[in-house]
């Protein structure tokens, strides 16, 4: 059961016309700014004058790759890469991404962001013409649908294009065939794509621009929702077929999901959050001392909420870097020193004051009801809890894990309820109104339907998470 909300995936792809260029490094790099997008498992394909290599691991950037690794990938003036949080399959390297098809018109790799919500049906289709599939993820059913496309047409492009027209949900995607690199982004745009360009004239596409900083580049531009950018010997193409649909961005992106040095349609994730601070503090204002946020992405919500309010903002608490993937999973009765260890009060900032905690989201309730029991142990005199978003109350099916209303307390108890649960003092969420205006509306408009269950485009009929996995299982069992 989930305490809190997942990051979906991060997506990389780099293109230069050098053919000795090291790509795979500037990959690693990119990969490193986009690791808080996914932490499962991580992957660079190059694209070495026709002839790709890839190299995948469960793990961090950090545990999957070192010198050695990334120089058996070799020079080459092409390169994806892949980050993954798995929002529908297990966390085994076969699923792992990219994803990398040979057939015989050629090699294809494929790095996926997002959820496809019909991809329980493409999958049986396909599987009835004979298709094998080796993961139990959805973006194997895009490469393959591509593939299968691909053998009917002259391009890649019109592949892609055939494929568009019978997927649907999220897919911010970035491609490499033997000669060109590719970025699609789905027809509303649910995730971020951008690209951006290097001194000497590569281009890369990354899930946020956070990433282009990192390797000496720079942002151009979002890719458009429905816009599939192509390069090939150096000439970029834009093909915008699909650009007619109304765009619906993913809100959360901007309250947490993204780092706060990025740029998502010209809006800064570090500004949203500092509104979404402010907006609350006018929507729910609390008389206290001191405002604090929990590490790391309400920090910025508190630091907006002070400036409003002019109530003082300290460090609250103290977060243990150093707790990775390798950290045991505790029993119950641990679960509370385990709290401690990654998170602590800082007691001289909060004893014997009242004290407004400032988080980004609520899920299950469990976790800020033990960081709200820190603060009180700590000595603080009051805890008004204040949530820069509003209560989640339906799930998520384009590439969150948000995945039940079992889990999501505001679909079990009242506002009052919750704060006892969670033994505040008191307790504000920030409005749906006050959400959309964390942002400058003229550029986008957004998904929100986790929180009014109104979606930009239908849900699948069951969830998708670790469906193909049981299917596999299943399988097992009669053979
Ligand atoms: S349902 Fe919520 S988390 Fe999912 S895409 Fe829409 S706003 Fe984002």
């Amino acid at each position: 059961m989930k305490n809190s909300i997942h990051e979906e995936c991060g997506v990389f792809g780099i293109y230069t016309k050098e053919s000795s260029y090291d790509a795979a490094t500037s990959c690693y790099f990119a990969l490193y700014a986009l690791q808080h997008r996914g932490q499962e498992s991580c992957g660079i394909a190059v694209n070495d004058r026709g002839l790709i290599k890839c190299h995948k691991e469960i793990g961090l950037v950090s545990k999957a790759f070192n010198d050695e690794k990334i120089k058996a990938l070799g020079h080459s003036n092409m390169a994806i890469g892949h980050v993954r949080y798995s929002t529908t399959g297990t966390t085994v390297v076969e699923n792992a991404q990219p994803l990398f098809i040979k057939h015989h018109k050629g090699p294809l790799a494929l790095a996926h962001n997002g959820n496809i919500t019909n991809a329980q049906e493409l999958r049986q289709k396909l599987e009835s013409k004979g298709a094998i599939f080796h993961s139990s993820s959805d973006s194997e059913v895009i490469a393959y649908a591509i593939t299968s496309n691909r053998l009917k047409t002259n391009s890649i492009e019109e592949a892609i294009k055939k494929t568009m027209k019978i997927i649907k949900g999220a897919y911010s995607l970035v491609l490499m065939s033997a000669q060109k690199l590719i970025a699609v982004r789905d027809t509303i745009g649910f995730r971020p794509l951008c690209m951006g360009k290097t001194k000497d004239g590569s281009i890369m596409f990354a899930s946020e621009s956070c990433a282009f900083s990192i390797v000496g580049g720079e942002f151009i531009r979002d890719v458009k929702p429905g816009e599939i950018i192509v390069i090939k010997d150096g000439i970029i193409t834009s093909d915008e077929t699909f650009c007619k649909r109304k765009p619906k961005l993913c809100i959360f992106e901007y309250v947490y999901f993204s780092r706060p040095d990025s740029v998502i349609e010209k809006n800064s994730v570090y500004k949203a959050r500092l509104e979404s601070g402010k907006i609350l503090a006018r929507e729910c204002p609390a008389n206290a001392d001191v405002v604090v946020g929990v590490p790391d992405s309400g920090l910025i919500a508190a630091k907006g909420f002070s400036e409003e309010s002019k109530i003082k903002y300290c460090d609250g608490f103290i977060k243990n870097k150093y707790i990775g993937r390798s950290f045991i999973e505790p029993t119950q009765s641990m679960r509370e020193n385990v709290v401690k260890i990654k998170l602590n009060a800082i007691k001289p900032n909060v004893e014997g004051k009242k004290v407004v905690m400032i988080d980004d989201s609520i899920v299950r309730g469990t976790t800020c009801k033990r960081i709200v029991k820190i603060l009180k142990n700590a000595g603080a005199k009051e805890v008004h809890v204040r949530i820069a978003c509003p209560p989640f109350k339906n799930p998520c099916y384009f590439g969150t894990d948000i995945d039940s209303r079992d889990n999501l307390i505001a679909c079990k108890m009242s506002l009052e309820e919750i704060t006892n649960f969670i033994g505040a003092d008191s307790l504000g969420f920030l409005s749906l109104n006050g959400l959309k205006k964390i942002v400058d509306t003229n550029n986008v408009d957004f998904c929100v339907g986790c929180f009014n269950g109104k979606y930009p485009e239908a849900p699948p009929k069951e969830p998708l998470k670790n469906k193909f996995d049981k299917k596999i299982e299943l399988k097992g069992k009669i053979l």
